[in-house]
């Protein structure tokens, strides 16, 4: 069965920036009524409400200034979207950094920041605001989920543990009490702030390790923003419950299955 996304009400973690913010925008042209920007960085959430008001109109999306490791302000920002939209039927887990020299945090952003907004849409929020039978929460991994970067051993980890939540929670028994349906999705190289900012324009070593992976299968992996949120938006639809999409530039996503 096809989610109809009109009328319906989303937060995206991160939504500031990137993916996140491409997403938010996929989003509100395909029907979503309302968007949440939840992001730490109240500079570029100022940015993208002013972008998303004149595309869309005012009144489609609000800044909700939140650090996802902090439980009570990923609350606060679900609190507002529900007293600004009255509903809320999608989360976005898409917060994310990539920088092993800070893993800890990276783990805690990565992997806590996604446990908090799982567990508070599915046993506080959902049950009350989403609109029709089911929610949909949609995880952020990467293609280092699967690849496992030599480079990046722990952001492999921090997404591989986004993909192993995402497959815990979308079986049938969770489903049977939570009425949420779980997917995530595993982007290749994607040209953000968060790339740039790690490797500057000129990509270093983890990028021709992974050019090399991908070209030597016949792939030609990176891609700008607006795809990925463009392949999101397809999978929203229809991704079944604890599937995994891997999105890599140019191709249309493909279903990761496990060998
Ligand atoms: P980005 O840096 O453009 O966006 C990330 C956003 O997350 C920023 O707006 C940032 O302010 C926000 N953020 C960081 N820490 C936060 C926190 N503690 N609380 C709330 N918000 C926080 O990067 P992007 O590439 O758009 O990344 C989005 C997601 O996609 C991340 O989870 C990333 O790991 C994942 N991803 C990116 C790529 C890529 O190549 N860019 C590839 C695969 C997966």
């Amino acid at each position: 069965m096809v989610f109809n996304l009109d009328g319906k009400v989303a937060v995206v973690t991160g939504g500031a920036s990137g993916i996140g913010l491409h997403y938010a925008k996929e989003l509100l042209r395909n029907g979503v009524q309302g968007v949440t920007l939840a992001d730490v960085n109240p500079t570029n959430g100022d940015i993208a409400i002013k972008e998303i008001d004149n595309e869309f109109g005012i009144n489609r999306a609000i800044f909700v200034k939140t650090d996802v490791r902090d439980r009570q302000q990923l609350e606060n920002a679900f609190q507002k979207t529900v007293e600004k939209f009255r509903f809320f039927d999608i989360l976005v887990n898409n917060a994310g950094i990539l920088n092993d020299a800070i893993w800890e945090e990276q783990i805690d952003i990565n992997v806590n920041g996604t446990i908090h907004g799982i567990l508070l849409a599915i046993d506080d929020f959902f049950p009350k605001y989403k609109q029709s039978h089911e929610g949909v929460i949609v995880s952020i991994a990467s293609t280092a989920a699967v690849d496992c970067y030599v480079h990046i051993p722990i952001y492999s980890a921090t997404k591989a543990a986004i993909v192993a939540l995402t497959r815990a929670w979308g079986t049938p028994e969770i489903y049977e009490t939570k009425k949420t349906r779980f997917f995530s999705v595993a982007p290749g190289v994607t040209f953000t702030p968060l790339i740039f900012d790690m490797y500057g324009r000129n990509l270093g070593p983890v990028y021709e390790e992974y050019l090399r992976n991908h070209l030597d299968k016949g792939l030609w992996p990176s891609q700008e923003p607006d795809h990925v949120a463009k392949e999101l938006m397809k999978l929203i639809k229809f991704a079944h419950n604890g599937s995994m999409w891997i999105v890599e530039g140019g191709d249309p996503a493909y279903e990761y299955i496990q060998a």
